[in-house]
C-alpha cells in the first residue's frame, strides 16, 4: 500500500470516531438544540461518506476496478454472442421467448432478460417468437401496442437463427414438461411452476469472485448484461440516441439521473413522491461529491419522466440547477395508450440517458428507472451504489427469493423488531432507508425490522456451464 491509502485510512477512522464522540455527547442531550446537531450530525457524515469514496480510489483502485469490470463485460458478452450465433441453427439447443407479455416497455424488456438468462444458463439461443416481427408492447386495453415494425425497427437482431431454421415440423416444447427437448419454449415467469435456478439474483459462480470484489450489486451487473445486448441499436436508432447526448454536456461533471415515474403507476404500484423528496437527496449526492473532489460542484440533472408537468415545477422551483432532458419524451403512460414508434424512441431515450448519468434518483418499483440503473453497470463499469430509491430495494421481477445473513446478534428492542442470532436468514422485503429493513427471519419464521447494518447480502451463486472463467 502507499502512504497516501495509510493517511486515508487513518483520516478514516479518525472522522468516523469523531462522529461517534459527537452524536454520544450531543443526539440525546437535550440542552443543546436538537435542530443544530442534527445539522452538525448530518454534515459530518455526509463528509465521511465523501471520503470513503476517495479511499476507494486510493492507488488506482477505481482505474483497476473499473478496468476488471470491463474486462467482465467484454467476457460475458463475447460468451453470449457466441451462444446466440451457432453454426448451425437446427441443431443447436434453442428457447424459444414468446413476446406477448402484455405490459410496458422495461417490463417487456425485462420479460426477455428474463427468457434470455434462463437460455443462457442451459446454453440455448434464445430465438424470439415470429422472429420479433410480433413485438408489440401492450399497455392496457385495448391492445394498440407500439412499435409495429418489429424489435428490429430499432434494435439489432439478437440471433442468426431464425423460427423456421430451428423447428423442423412440430412445435417447441414447453420447458417444464420437458427441459431436455432441443427446442423448448418459455411460459411468462408468472405462470411458472418451477423457477429455473439461473433467474436472478443468481449470478454464475464461474466469475462470482471478480463480481463481488469489484461490483456491490453482482445480480444486477449480471442480469443487465442481457439487457445490454437486447439494446444494442439498430444504425438509425444509434444516430438518434447520439444527437440525443450531444444535447446533455454529461464530460463537464456530474449530472444526476431523476426519473420520476407516476401516471397510472401511483396508487396503483407506487405511492406518489413529490419533486421535493428526489431533489433532497439529489442535493446529498452533490454534499458528498462536494467532500470528495474538496471543491464546489455545480449541480445538474437529467429529468425522466411520464410526468411532463414536472419540468415546469423543477425549472420553477431549483432556479440554481442546469436542467437536461426533454419534455417530449415523456410518455404518459396512462393517458397515451396508443403507443407509437415516437413513443417507443422517448422511453428508450430516456432510459438510456439516464444510463449516462453519474448517479440516479428515482423509485425502483418502476421498471424504468432499473434499466437506467442496469444499463449504467455496464456502460460505466462502476460500482454499482450510485443510486438512491425512494421506495423499493433492487430487485427482478419473478426474481428468486432475495436473502440476506445476520452477521450481528439482534435483540428486538419494541415489538416492531424481530431478533437475529449471527447466522440467520432474512428473506428482506424492503430497506426502509433509515437504518432498518422489513423481512422474514426464516429461523424464526418472525416478520418485523432489523437493523441493516447487522446483515450482509446472502449471494446466490449458480454454476452457469456456458460461461467459462475469465
Ligand atoms: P413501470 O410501469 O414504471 O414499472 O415501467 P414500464 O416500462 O413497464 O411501463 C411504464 C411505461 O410508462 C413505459 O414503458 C413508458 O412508456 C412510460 N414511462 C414511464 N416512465 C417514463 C419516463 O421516465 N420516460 C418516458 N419517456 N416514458 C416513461
Amino acid at each position: 500500500y502507499s502512504s497516501d491509502h495509510e493517511k486515508l485510512r487513518k483520516m478514516l477512522d479518525d472522522r468516523i470516531i469523531e462522529a461517534f464522540f459527537y452524536a454520544k455527547k450531543y443526539v440525546g442531550d437535550n440542552k443543546t438544540d436538537r435542530k443544530s446537531v442534527a445539522n452538525h450530525l448530518e454534515n459530518q457524515l455526509l463528509s465521511l461518506i465523501g471520503l470513503s469514496y476517495q479511499f476507494s480510489e486510493v492507488d488506482q483502485a477505481e482505474e483497476w476496478r473499473r478496468k476488471s469490470l470491463a474486462n467482465l463485460t467484454q467476457h460475458i458478452q463475447t460468451t453470449i454472442d457466441r451462444i446466440q450465433n451457432p453454426s448451425n441453427c437446427s441443431k443447436a439447443k434453442i428457447l424459444v421467448c414468446n413476446l406477448d407479455k402484455q405490459c410496458g416497455f422495461g417490463c417487456q424488456l425485462h420479460h426477455v432478460a428474463y427468457c434470455f438468462v434462463v437460455a443462457f444458463g442451459e446454453g440455448r439461443t434464445l430465438v424470439m417468437e415470429g422472429d420479433g416481427k410480433e413485438w408489440r408492447i401492450h399497455f392496457g386495453a385495448p391492445y394498440t401496442g407500439y412499435s409495429h415494425n418489429g424489435w428490429t425497427s430499432t434494435f439489432l437482431p439478437v440471433t442468426s437463427c431464425t423460427v423456421k431454421d430451428v423447428i423442423a415440423g412440430s412445435g417447441p416444447v414447453n420447458w417444464e414438461s420437458d427441459r431436455s427437448a432441443r427446442v423448448v419454449s418459455l411460459p411468462i415467469v408468472d405462470s411458472l411452476r418451477i423457477l429455473p435456478s439461473y433467474l436472478p439474483l443468481s449470478f454464475p459462480s464461474s466469475i462470482s469472485d471478480q463480481l463481488i470484489k469489484f461490483h456491490t450489486n453482482p445480480p444486477a451487473f449480471f442480469i443487465a448484461q442481457f439487457l445490454w445486448y437486447l439494446m444494442r441499436s439498430n444504425e438509425e436508432l444509434q444516430k438518434q440516441l447520439n444527437e440525443a447526448k450531444e444535447k446533455i454536456s454529461f464530460s463537464q461533471g456530474p449530472i444526476v439521473g431523476v426519473q420520476i415515474r407516476r401516471t397510472d403507476k401511483v396508487g396503483t404500484e407506487a405511492a406518489f413522491h413529490s419533486l421535493e423528496e428526489y431533489m433532497e437527496w439529489t442535493e446529498i449526492y452533490f454534499k458528498v461529491e462536494e467532500s470528495r473532489q474538496g471543491k464546489k460542484v455545480k449541480r445538474r440533472i437529467f429529468i425522466a419522466t411520464d410526468d411532463p408537468s414536472v419540468f415546469k415545477e423543477a425549472k420553477e422551483k431549483y432556479p440554481s440547477y442546469e436542467i437536461f432532458g426533454d419534455e417530449g419524451n415523456a410518455n404518459t403512460a396512462q393517458l397515451d395508450r396508443r403507443y407509437t414508434d415516437s413513443s417507443l424512441l422517448g422511453v428508450i431515450t430516456d432510459i438510456q440517458l439516464l444510463s449516462h448519468c453519474s448517479h440516479l434518483v428515482c423509485t425502483f418499483s418502476s421498471q424504468v428507472c432499473r434499466m437506467g440503473y442496469e444499463l449504467a453497470q455496464v456502460r460505466q463499469n462502476t460500482r454499482g451504489n450510485e443510486f438512491h430509491s425512494l421506495d423499493d430495494v433492487y430487485y427482478f421481477g419473478g426474481q428468486q427469493a432475495h436473502e440476506q445473513v445476520a452477521i450481528e446478534k439482534h435483540v428486538a428492542e419494541n415489538d416492531r423488531e424481530i431478533d437475529m442470532e449471527v447466522g440467520d436468514l432474512l428473506g428482506i422485503a424492503g430497506n426502509h432507508w433509515d437504518g432498518f429493513s422489513k423481512g422474514t427471519n426464516r429461523r424464526t419464521g418472525k416478520v418485523g425490522l432489523y437493523p441493516s447494518y447487522k446483515v450482509k447480502e446472502n449471494w446466490r451463486i449458480v454454476d452457469f456451464p456456458a460461461l467459462p472463467p475469465l
